[in-house]
């Protein structure tokens, strides 16, 4: 894929971008590996008055950054600016909260025959970081933060339809005071993650993005032995029991799937709803969905924007075809416009079975697919029968049958009568094919730490009861 802007509301390439040479790459690690000796020295207080000054940046130049974005891939404006908010909110989150964070935890000495014993959480080192364009501040900087507050240092390898919001980025962090080299923006294909992931000086690799780019790099990294945090694609269920408020219901449902034009990891995408108001949620729902304006990405009366790319386009098109084309039916949408900007209509089908592409796939795009069930065991059947587990929704005012989702659904997070989000103070990742590690909240730095097990003794052997030679 060429590195390039090319604005998917008209599909004018804007700005290209030759990839960095190998010996550049080099030369990036290389400092990288400096500024981390350099970081590693310096106090968590002092990171924290770099990471609110990136903050402080991020709110200044707010609209800027935002319409950038929105020229890259198309998320609306107003979207773009809430994204670049979130991202000061979780620098000033990780400048508050790291100290506490990262402190020591004292162990019980006496249980392990010490003087004192304790935990240290202590920097790894340049952590690649390779990332999607969906959200191109946000996934970036839900690592960046509680990376950098750590100590460690970030070599970005971002989309290569984003290259001007990843430069953007390498850019702040440096205004902001980090030193020279401690989050650089590497100009590179994904052919040139392997070899970066081999350099020793890097220790440990993060991806946000496919299921199939994440088996690549665990794959790599597996080999060169190094830590990985997997965020892959999901495609989360959104069950709607009897006895949910179902205006409610309907509403966020349109907002939880065409929320960045339908292109988010964490979108409801599959509607799992109970035969007893099956027929009144689509009812609300398809017409909700088809009361969206679509349209360009800058107006602020523009609910969905276009798709990030005509690849993209075209793939979310040939699922819903696929579907059609093996009897699902279509509540509202379904029909590829013609002429500029890769736009597709909110999307409704149902009829859907085993077999079928969108049953099985991820759905990138503003398209629903709604499923009928009769019973909670028969939602919670449909809602795992997945190979993904990133988020879960279900709609219900029942607190016994809200416990019962709480622990059956199979996710890396369960919102109940709400659509899943991501909070810089919460956990953040997924099971099964979504992906392993957690990003967020102290979980989420301390992914990227040594976790240090220090014993102090008074010279004994370390030895006494339930102490081991291993
Ligand atoms: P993608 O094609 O996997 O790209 C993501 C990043 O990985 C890009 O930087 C890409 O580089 C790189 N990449 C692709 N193939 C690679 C490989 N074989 N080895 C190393 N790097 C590789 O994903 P996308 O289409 O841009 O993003 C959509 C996917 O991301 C969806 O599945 C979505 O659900 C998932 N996602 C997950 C989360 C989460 O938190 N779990 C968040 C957002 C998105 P190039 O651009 O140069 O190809």
């Amino acid at each position: 894929m060429p590195i390039a802007t090319i604005n998917p509301a008209t599909g004018q390439v804007l700005k290209t971008y030759d990839p960095m040479s190998d010996e550049q790459v080099d030369a990036a690690i290389e400092r990288a590996d400096l500024a981390f000796g350099q970081l590693r020295g310096t106090t968590v207080a002092q990171r924290g008055q770099w990471l609110t000054a990136a903050a402080d940046l991020l709110e200044a130049e707010r609209d800027e950054t935002a319409r950038l974005m929105t020229t890259e891939m198309g998320k609306t404006y107003a979207a773009a600016k809430a994204e670049v908010t979130k991202c000061a909110t979780a620098c000033r989150f990780y400048a508050a909260n790291a100290e506490r964070m990262l402190a020591d935890e004292p162990a019980d000495a006496a249980a392990v025959s010490a003087k004192r014993a304790f935990v240290r959480y202590q920097p790894l080192g340049p952590v690649l970081a390779v990332m999607p364009w969906n959200f191109p501040l946000w996934q970036v900087m839900r690592f960046a933060a509680p990376a950098l507050m750590a100590g460690n240092v970030g070599l970005l390898k971002h989309a290569s339809n984003v290259p001007q919001t990843a430069l953007y980025l390498e850019d702040l962090f440096r205004r902001a005071g980090f030193p020279e080299g401690a989050f650089s923006t590497l100009l590179v294909g994904s052919d040139a993650v392997d070899r970066i992931l081999a350099d020793p000086r890097v220790r440990a690799a993060t991806l946000t993005g496919s299921e199939g780019a994440g088996r690549s790099i665990a794959q790599s990294a597996g080999r060169e032995l190094k830590k990985t945090v997997l965020e892959l694609g999901g495609s989360d269920p959104f069950v709607v029991m009897p006895s949910a408020d179902l205006d409610q219901a309907a509403e966020v449902a349109t907002t939880a799937r065409c929320q960045n034009n339908g292109q988010s990891c964490i979108a409801a995408k599959r509607f799992i709803v109970h035969t007893d108001v099956f027929d009144a949620f689509a009812e609300k729902f398809a017409a909700r969905m088809s009361a969206l304006r679509v349209g360009d990405p800058m107006d602020e009366n523009t609910d969905v924007g276009p798709l990030a790319t005509d690849r993209g386009r075209d793939e979310v098109h040939e699922q819903v075809q696929d579907a059609v084309d093996n009897g699902a039916t279509i509540l509202c949408g379904g029909e590829k416009p013609t002429g500029d900007g890769w736009y597709y209509p909110p999307t409704v089908v149902t009829d859907l079975r085993p077999g079928m592409r969108m049953w099985a796939e991820e759905v990138f795009g503003p398209v629903a697919g709604l499923y009928r069930v009769s019973s909670y065991e028969e939602a919670i059947e449909v809602a795992n029968g997945t190979s993904f587990g990133l988020g879960s929704n279900a709609w219900t005012t029942d607190p016994a049958e809200q416990e019962r989702f709480a622990t059956d659904l199979d996710a890396g997070n369960v919102f109940i009568n709400g659509m899943t989000t991501s909070y810089p103070d919460l956990p953040f990742g997924g099971v099964k094919n979504s992906g392993y590690g957690r990003e967020l909240s102290a979980v989420g730095m301390r992914e990227f730490c040594n976790t240090k097990t220090v014993w102090i003794g008074e010279g004994q052997a370390g030895a006494g009861a339930g102490a081991h030679a291993e």
